[in-house]
């Protein structure tokens, strides 16, 4: 964990490399005392190093002797008598000196549940056990080097930076400021006694050669490892008393070099042994509710308490840390109280506590075979991949086995009997681990470039090169001493001389020292020139680097504004994803409402269709019955009429007879009357003046008929007799105003009607007949009675006689149209082709006419005409009218209007609104 940026971590395969000095893991075995004196002892220490398990007395007995006295040799045993403070000097002291000196070091306690690692490694009150000695030792030593707070500060990735002064120092009024609320209770927690009583003033250790021009300061933490899971037990969360959170676990890390770490875990940086006890006590704390809270037994999890001393170099004046985050050198010492290493069955888990059993020893167990197979590697040679990723715990200490760092472990063991099988496998364990070696930790004194006082004493590089010193000492101590010089005696020659040697060698020496000396003051000089060419390439350097910076900085913030314009950009393209999402959301949910309404009218249209179809059809067949009916009913009436009018005409031919008769018999050469154009009444009031029996006026009257008799052709014969006349008329077959036969060859017969006038209205006129005035009417030359007039050439029937008979004529081609407006006709003979027997009773003729229009509709046109007698006695129509049946479809607007007839405005147009074609 000793920090060098730029250094290349250290690998195991480089390490085989070198020939690097290993020591074995150290491990130290203690003695609890037993419970109760009266206690089965299992143990027995047999020397300083070496003790002795035997089997209990029961075991023994039930296993045949099988079991033998073993011992097992440790680095040192500690009896139960051991202190606290004994157990320190000789376990964790080293340690703490290790880490001063910038080394790691690993300290666990290893044992079954109740075996005192707890004690030893926390302690009692009163009885403080390695953690609080090592806190409180560390304290004593660095105590009065110690950084102010926030000078250093952990970057989150197993670094340390260094903050300027003033940046530490506005840290420590902001938290300062946070922290003035949470003050008293830190206060009276300091006063609990638990903590105060942990370390007595008595016991204090200390290291003695700290290096006084470096600061330091220190961190703790504490983690917590239960079921493979990694707890920060110095976490802030907010605790909630009512529905308390389970805690949140961490996961381990690797940083750059290498080493690994618990990524995000809180490091908390203290600044004396009670501080960081307290912090510890707070940790301590945090275990034991978890434990009540989510029921968890404390004896199942392990936990690691890691101080870390943070140390750097102090600038040439000694007074402030060297601004350079290179130099700060970052050693830690990991004081770990394992969980029991006792297996399952013995505490009777059951359920999801077996299975946390079961993780726990599974890393314990990993601890095991790492042990084993770096042994193996070790001893035989081999390279054999140890499991350290098997288990968190082992995970995280990886780099004490694989790196450097001192590891030592305390086995705890207790000796009462029952325990003796679990000591056993604790006793193996052990002996097993103490024969792995792990690289011993190199020295590496703090080396800054310009750094206090220590440093300007071991400096070397440039300098060096400078002539030693003592080279000019030399030349000074060999200036030869001056002789004496006072003459005494005039004859002396002899001394002059000898002084003038002794000065000519002196100034020699001189010249030689002064030669030396500017020899030594060029070095020095053309040194600092090169030194300041250094530091000004250097400068410059920094200067390129700093310009280098600042541009890369100024794309960074070029770039963070276009990713903040991109990330709105697509925010606004998110919000209109969105919009048109829900647009055509609610237009298929339209396109469905639409196709399924679509569905149902077509639904709806195939069905009227088919009803239309089905309507269709009953209406053809009601229609043909209906005629069927119709017919049968006019033919049976007709016959009907036949025979009553047939049996009328005989009881008129009989009354004639009779009437004949009395004529004949009373007056037989009378001559016939003519009729006159009078009223019926007239007649009646004119014959009931005869004597007769049978009154002819009653039997005129009763047969309701005027007869006119007209010929074409015997307009000479004036007045025939009454007697031809009857008998004319006996032949006459009889008819009524209906269906007026006519018999060929004889002389015409027409019954008609009286002319308008009121009192014939009675008689003449029939129920839904219209009376059409015919402006012809006056002119046509009828005659009444039996007035023989000649016919007028072109005849036409009067239209007074009882309405206008038609001849209907229907081609049987024609097809029926479902026109609301069809064409009736009464008082119509139907004919499918016309024929002269049908036209001889009718005045007018209608012609139901079918053709095809531009439209491809059916368009039914009633062609009209009248009726004329022509002179050779044949039958002849002249057409005067066209109406035209027409059904248009009021979608189609290019069809025009058209006009059915020119000469007739009341044309017959039918539209149908409902009904297409
Ligand atoms: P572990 O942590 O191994 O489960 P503990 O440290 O909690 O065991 O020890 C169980 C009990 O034994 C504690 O009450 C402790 O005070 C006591 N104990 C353990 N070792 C010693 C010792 N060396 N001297 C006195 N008491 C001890
Ligand atoms: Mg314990």
């Amino acid at each position: 964990f000793t920090d060098r940026k730029g250094k290349t971590p250290r690998r195991p395969g480089q390490r085989k490399q070198c020939n690097i000095e290993k020591d074995p893991v150290g491990v130290y075995c203690r003695i609890r005392p037993l419970g109760t004196e009266d206690e089965e002892c299992c143990i027995e220490m047999i020397s300083s190093s070496t003790i002795q398990l035997h089997a209990p007395d029961g075991l023994k007995a039930n296993r045949n002797g099988e079991y033998k006295e073993t011992q097992y040799s440790f680095k040192k045993v500690f009896g139960v008598n051991t202190t606290q403070i004994e157990l320190f000097e000789d376990v964790g002291k080293l340690l703490i000196e290790d880490l001063i000196q910038c080394k790691n070091g690993l300290l666990f306690t290893y044992g079954v549940t109740g075996s005192g690692k707890t004690y030893t490694m926390t302690g009692s009150p009163g009885e403080g056990g390695l953690l609080p000695r090592s806190l409180d030792m560390l304290f004593n030593s660095i105590g009065p080097f110690q950084t102010k707070r926030f000078v250093f500060k952990p970057d989150d990735k197993n670094g340390m930076e260094i903050q300027s002064q003033v940046d530490a120092l506005l840290e420590r009024q902001k938290r300062d400021s946070q922290q003035s609320v949470s003050k008293i209770p830190s206060s009276r927690q300091k006063a609990d006694p638990e903590i105060a009583d942990m370390i007595s003033s008595d016991d204090a250790c200390k290291v003695e050669n700290v290096d006084e021009d470096s600061c330091y300061s220190v961190f703790v933490s504490y983690i917590e490892i239960y079921n493979n899971y990694i707890y920060d037990l110095l976490e802030d969360a907010p605790f909630d008393p009512i529905r308390p959170k389970p805690p949140q676990s961490k996961i381990l890390r690797e940083d750059q070099n290498h080493n690994m770490y618990v990524a995000g875990c809180t490091e908390i940086e203290v600044k004396s042994t009670e501080e960081a006890f307290e912090v510890f006590w707070k940790g301590q704390k945090k275990r034991r509710i978890a434990n009540t809270q989510l029921n968890r037994e404390s004896s199942r999890s392990h936990s690691v308490f890691t101080l870390k001393l943070v140390q750097a170099p102090l600038d040439a004046d000694g007074d402030h840390i060297l601004q350079d985050k290179n130099q700060v050198n970052v050693s830690q010492l990991c004081l770990v109280d394992l969980a029991g290493s006792e297996r399952t069955n013995r505490t009777r888990a059951e359920g999801s506590r077996l299975r946390e059993a079961g993780n726990i020893n599974q890393s314990l167990m990993t601890l095991r075979t790492c042990m084993e197979v770096l042994r193996e590697n070790q001893m035989c040679g081999t390279n054999k991949m140890v499991p350290y990723r098997d288990s968190k715990v082992t995970h995280l200490f990886k780099n004490y086995f694989d790196g450097e760092g001192k590891v030592r472990m305390v086995v705890c063991v207790n000796p009462k009997a029952d325990d003796y099988e679990e000591t056993i496998q604790v006793m193996r364990f052990a002996e097993m681990t103490q024969e792995v070696e792990v690289p011993r930790p190199v020295d590496r004194p703090i080396c800054g470039v310009a750094a206090g006082r220590r440093h300007r004493n071991q400096r070397g590089g440039p300098f060096n090169a400078v002539r030693d010193p003592a080279q000019l000492n030399h030349l000074i101590e060999s200036l030869p001493a001056i002789p004496p010089c006072e003459l005494v005696d005039p004859a002396d020659d002899q001394m002059l001389p000898r002084l003038i040697e002794v000065l000519q060698r002196r100034h020699h020496t001189r010249q030689m020292i002064i030669e030396e000396f500017n020899k030594t003051a060029n070095t020095v000089n053309s040194m600092l020139q090169q030194f300041d060419s250094q530091l000004s390439s250097k400068g410059n350097f920094l200067h390129d680097q700093q310009s280098k910076l600042s541009e890369k900085d100024k794309v960074i913030v070029s770039q963070k504004t276009e990713i903040e314009r991109l990330e709105k950009k697509s925010k606004t393209l998110e919000y209109k994803i969105d919009i048109l999402q829900k647009t055509t959301d609610m237009y298929e949910q339209d396109k469905r409402t639409l196709q399924h309404e679509l569905e149902t009218r077509d639904h709806r249209l195939h069905r009227e269709l088919s009803d239309r179809r089905r309507i269709e059809q009953h209406m053809q067949g009601m229609v043909t019955d209906t005629r069927l009916k119709w017919e049968k009913e006019c033919e049976r009436r007709v016959n009907a009429k036949q025979l009553e009018m047939q049996n009328k005409l005989w009881v008129k031919d009989e009354k004639l007879k009779q009437l004949k008769a009395i004529v004949t018999e009373s007056s037989p050469a009378q001559r016939p009357e003519r009729p006159t154009r009078e009223r019926d009444g007239n007649i009646a009031q004119k014959r009931s003046a005869s004597p007769s029996p049978l009154p002819v006026s009653h039997l005129l009257l009763n047969t309701n008929w005027f007869v006119s008799v007209t010929s074409s052709s015997t307009s000479s014969s004036a007045y025939p007799s009454v007697a031809s006349c009857i008998s004319k008329w006996e032949q006459r077959v009889p008819v009524d105003s209906r269906s007026q036969a006519r018999q060929p060859g004889t002389p015409q017969y027409r019954t008609q009607t009286p002319a308008p006038c009121q009192s014939t209205s009675s008689m003449g006129r029939r129920k839904g007949q219209r009376w059409a005035p015919d402006t012809e009417a006056p002119t046509t030359p009828l005659v009444y009675g039996l007035n023989l007039e000649a016919v007028h050439p072109i005849h036409r029937r009067s239209h007074s006689a009882g309405g206008e008979k038609w001849v209907d004529h229907k081609p049987s081609s024609n097809l029926d149209v479902d026109t609301v407006m069809q064409p009736i006709i009464p008082n119509a003979i139907k004919v499918s082709t016309p024929n002269e027997k049908a036209l001889s009773k009718c005045h007018k003729y209608v012609l139901r006419h079918q053709e095809l229009a531009s439209d491809g509709e059916i368009e039914t046109k009633l062609i009209k005409g009248n009726v004329f007698k022509t002179r050779g006695g044949g039958q002849a129509v002249q057409f005067t009218d066209i109406e035209t049946l027409r059904q248009e479809c009021p979608t189609a607007p290019s069809r025009k209007r058209r006009s059915g007839s020119a000469e007739r405005p009341a044309q017959l147009e039918e539209t149908e609104n409902t009904v297409s074609y």
